[in-house]
């Protein structure tokens, strides 16, 4: 067997990560952690170090760690039959079979799924088809897309420059044209405290009338945004804003893309975000929650209306030109069945929502009077802790402090993993659904001994 330290060199060597700093790991002075094995909200390296998974991966291991019945559906489809494409109308019985289980827990005026890899692809796919619906519909100018700072939707080049987040773009040359900004919903970093909920939504709502007016309604696509921001800080809307938002969308004829890339399948207690905030989108993006990223899946589901379009644009033009080799790979289709049964089956979604709310409760009563703690949010299975330097003025840190990031990792010195979200000291939280009260008590009481020790 290799040993660590033999792993370490050929990592450090290597292996170009993603997301990291890659000076500091080659020079060794990141972590080099070989994750072994996992079960439940447990990871164990190869140390034998176990760790208490707070954010199942990268909020996508929703049903947790070590499910038998994922792995014995992708090893039974593996041994089967372990690809074929579906161009052209090819599917296996695993695609077909999840294309309907998705399509039956979608919003009833969703019609079609395509399959994909990524989220980031999945979003990709979205764009390609709304500028392919309006090429078709005769409005060749109508192509801009409207998404929010603090959005996140992919690091390719188009989801790159959606994504509204200072590091996914800079010296990359991104935002590529034709994608604008607008407000993010984020009530506790209003400019001024003094402004009501409703106040701030309005303010949110005039930004977004302001922009179009700027760019002209007639050269604007579609508007992207997360039912709940999920990477720029784990903030839920405001009441009424969804609602106040699409009520100008429609006015203008903008598509609406619902990124449920995170919420989709039950983070939110609901199955999808969009059920949870009165959403009508014209587009979903689905990936993590898809598979619980047993194997990797995503897609866009389609709404009636878009749908009949694009229909009629191959009657035009021929076959839709957009496919991926991997477009519902059989093993990711095996693992998406067997994992929607599963959240089925073991009621996960109620316990996200259940054990979900007692964690948020009980992290408030820990931490709810700290005076660094500016705000304790979320929605379902996801809670944000948010810091600060002074709560009364809610004075933010200085970014150079990296005060959120030193949250994380004294957490993790207490065996949790929790993650600093990339802007703002904030540590977030996205445990498997299947998560027990017991398993929230030990992550508040990690968090708050990780506050004492940095904060005090
Ligand atoms: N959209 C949202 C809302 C996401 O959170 C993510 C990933 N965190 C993506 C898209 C991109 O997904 P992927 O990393 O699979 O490309």
């Amino acid at each position: 067997m290799l040993t660590n330290d033999q792993l370490s060199k050929w990592d450090r060597e290597n292996f170009f990560h993603p997301s990291t700093h890659l000076a500091q790991h080659a020079r060794g002075e990141t972590p080099s952690r070989v994750i072994k094995t996992a079960h439940g909200v447990h990871i164990t390296d190869r140390d034998g170090t176990e760790l208490l998974d707070a954010f199942a991966g990268l909020y996508c291991v929703n049903v947790g760690y070590g499910r038998q019945e994922i792995a014995e559906a992708i090893a039974d489809q593996a041994r089967e039959l372990a690809y074929y494409h579906a161009y052209v109308g090819h599917g296996t019985e695993a695609s077909i079979t999840l294309a309907k289980m998705v399509l039956d827990r979608a919003p009833d005026h969703m019609s079609k799924v395509y399959f994909g890899l990524s989220g980031s692809d999945a979003n990709e796919t979205n764009i390609k088809l709304i500028w392919y619906y309006n090429n078709i519909l005769g409005r060749p100018e109508k192509k801009k897309i409207i998404s929010r700072w603090r959005g996140y939707h992919g690091s390719g080049l188009m989801t790159g420059s959606l994504t509204g987040l200072e590091a996914f773009q800079k010296k990359f040359d991104l935002p590529l044209d034709r994608v604008i900004h607008t407000e993010a919903p984020y009530y506790y970093r209003r400019e001024d405290l003094e402004m009501s909920e409703e106040a701030f939504v309005a303010e949110c709502v005039a930004k977004l009338e302001a922009l179009i007016e700027r760019e002209g309604a007639d050269t604007i696509a579609a508007f992207i945004g997360e039912p709940v921001l999920g990477t720029g800080g784990i903030v839920p809307p405001p009441a009424g804003y969804w609602e106040a938002i699409q009520n100008v969308l429609n006015k203008h004829d903008i598509l609406l893309v619902a990124d449920e890339v995170v919420t989709g399948f039950g983070r939110l207690g609901s199955m999808f975000g969009s059920e949870h905030y009165g959403m009508k989108p014209d587009l979903i993006t689905i990936a993590k929650g898809l598979t619980s990223a047993y194997a990797p899946l995503s897609g866009s589901i389609v709404s009636d209306k878009m749908w009949k379009v694009l229909e009629q644009g191959t009657d035009e033009n021929g076959p839709i030109g957009h496919g991926w080799t991997y477009s519902a790979h059989p093993i990711g289709a095996a693992a998406g069945v067997a994992n929607l049964k599963l959240l089925d089956e073991l009621n996960l979604i109620e316990n996200a929502s259940s054990v979900g709310a007692y964690f948020r409760a009980g992290m408030r009563d820990a931490l709810g009077e700290h005076v660094n703690v500016g705000e304790i949010r979320g929605e379902g299975m996801l809670c944000a802790v948010e810091f600060v330097k002074d709560r009364d003025s809610r004075t933010f840190f200085d970014p150079e402090d990296k005060v959120g990031y030193a949250l994380a990792a004294a957490l993790l010195n207490e065996g949790v993993i929790g993650r600093a979200m990339p802007q703002g000291d904030i540590l977030g939280f996205a445990p498997p659904f299947c998560l027990t009260k017991e398993e929230a008590d030990k992550v508040i009481g990690a968090t708050a001994t990780a506050v004492m020790s940095v904060l005090g």
